[in-house]
Order: structure tokens, then sequence, then C-alpha cells
């Protein structure tokens, strides 16, 4: 089946509610590299969306305008309605709702680990620092790192520190997470527990943007895998039809090249 045919049966659909994050019709150049090139992509409340493709393919920078890291030059990206805002206290407000969890863990070397999940909800969110604290504590015993609270992230292993930085992400509430290649800088025995981690969030009905190689969480948590190649969105599909039956030649390339 085909993607679009797949979309009008309402299997990719199907459970999904109504649209989140919107790009219609994206375009970014950086100087002469048109590094995406008319991107349509509707991402609906609830669906976990896993991106993949060749280095350079502009993965990365599809999800840095997705919360405004960059800007785009034409088409538009909405979420939940509402045109990214291009600066001030509305631009912080909507990074607030897109939480973002980086291939290296960007933690607070000289805060704590708790402190470096209360500091967001603090700042940004106004919390009180009990309430904070309170809610901290609970996402680091979700992610399984409560235990490691008081400690410094220097004292974690990798895994832990990402699981952290998801943690980080999630105090702030956000509408849908995004994650470039969370798993990549880790040492292969901790890539699971992020995973684990990820699966779980996905299984709570949290709206995922995940760039990854990893095919065991693509056909695990993925509604839907979006290849991209030399900036556009060459092919997309349900995990099962991507995998099995990949229609482009750059996927099939690409595909044969990593599994
Ligand atoms: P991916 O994440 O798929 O590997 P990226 O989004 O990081 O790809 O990069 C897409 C293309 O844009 C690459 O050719 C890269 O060299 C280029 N690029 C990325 N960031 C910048 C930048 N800040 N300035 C200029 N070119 C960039
Ligand atoms: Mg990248």
């Amino acid at each position: 089946m085909t993607a679009e045919a797949a979309h009008e049966s309402g299997q990719i659909q199907a459970g999904r509610g109504e649209p989140l994050v919107v790009l219609d019709g994206v375009d970014k150049w950086y100087g002469d590299l048109h590094v995406l090139q008319d991107i349509d992509l509707t991402i609906t409340r609830g669906e976990v969306v896993v991106v993949i493709g060749p280095s350079g393919s502009g993965k990365s920078t599809l999800c840095r305008t997705i919360n405004r890291l960059e800007t785009i030059q034409g088409g538009s990206i909405t979420l939940d309605g509402q045109p990214l805002p291009a600066e001030g206290k509305a631009l912080a407000n909507l990074r607030a709702e897109v939480g973002m969890v980086f291939q290296s863990f960007n933690l607070f070397a000289h805060k704590t680990i708790l402190e470096n999940v209360t500091l967001g909800p603090i700042k940004v969110r106004k919390q009180s620092k009990d309430a904070a604290d309170k809610r901290g504590m609970e996402l680091l015993e979700r992610v399984g790192i409560a235990h490691q609270a008081q400690k410094y992230p220097a004292q974690l292993s990798g895994g832990q520190q990402q699981r952290v930085a998801i943690a980080r992400a999630l105090a702030m509430d956000p509408k849908v997470m995004l994650f470039d290649e969370p798993t990549s800088a880790l040492d292969p025995e901790m890539i699971k527990e992020v995973l684990d981690v990820m699966v779980d969030l996905a299984e709570r009905g949290m709206t995922m943007v995940v760039v990854t190689h990893e095919m065991g969480f693509a056909r695990t948590a993925a509604h839907r895998v979006v290849f991209m190649a030399d900036g556009a969105i060459a092919e997309e599909n349900t995990p099962e039809e991507f995998f099995t039956n990949p229609r482009t030649e750059r996927a099939q390339d690409f595909l044969g090249k990593i599994l």
C-alpha cells in the first residue's frame, strides 16, 4: 500500500487526534543550500513520527525549525493552530511547549540533577520551588533517576544523563517532544534504558518527533516513518511497510546500508 493509500484508508491516521504540528510548504535555505524543500508534514496529537535519512538530509534542521531555533524563508509552521512566534516572550512560551532532547544531553554541569529539572518550571513557568521539586521528583522517579536527584551530571552515566534530559523537557509540560538522535552518543549498553523511557512516553500518548536510526524503537513505538533525502520528504509510511517494502531507490539504498 502506498503512503497516500494508507492515509486514505485511515490506516496511518486511525485513532489519532487532531493536527498539532503543521508544516505547510516549508522552505529553508542556508545561503545557497536549500536545506528544507517544500516540506508538508502534519503531526497529529498523540502521534509518534520517526524521521530517518542519510546524514545531511535535513533532519536536525527540521527539528530546529519546529521549535523555532531556526527561521524559515517560506511556508508556515503552526503549533496547536497558532503560528510560531518570531521573538520575545511569546517565543519563550512556545519553546516551553516544545520539548527538545539532543544527542548531547546539555545538562547544566554546576546544578544538581533535580535543579536541572526544576530550573525551567521555576524561571519560565513561574512555579513555586516546592511545586517544581515535587513534580521534578515524580519525573525523575518515572525515568528511574530519583535516587540520584542530589548528584551532579558528571556523576551520572550518559544513559542516566539522557534520561534526566528527558525529565527536564517533560517538566515544562510540552505539547510535543522532539528527539534528535537521542541515543547516538551513548555506549551500546545504555541505549535500551533511554529507548525504554521513550517507549513509555509514547504509550502515555505523548506527541513525539524522533530522529533515530533505532529500528526497534521505530517498529515498537512509531505510527509513521518519514524518510528524508536532500532536504525533502522522499517517502513516508507505516514502519512495517517502510522497512519491509521501501518504495524509493533512495530509501532502499539507505536501508541497505544500515540494516
Ligand atoms: P541531518 O540532521 O539530517 O544530518 P542537518 O539538518 O544537520 O542534517 O543538515 C542539513 C544540511 O544543512 C547539511 O548539508 C549541513 O551541512 C547543512 N547545515 C546545517 N546547519 C547549518 C548551518 N548552521 N549553516 C550552514 N549549513 C548548515
Ligand atoms: Mg542531525
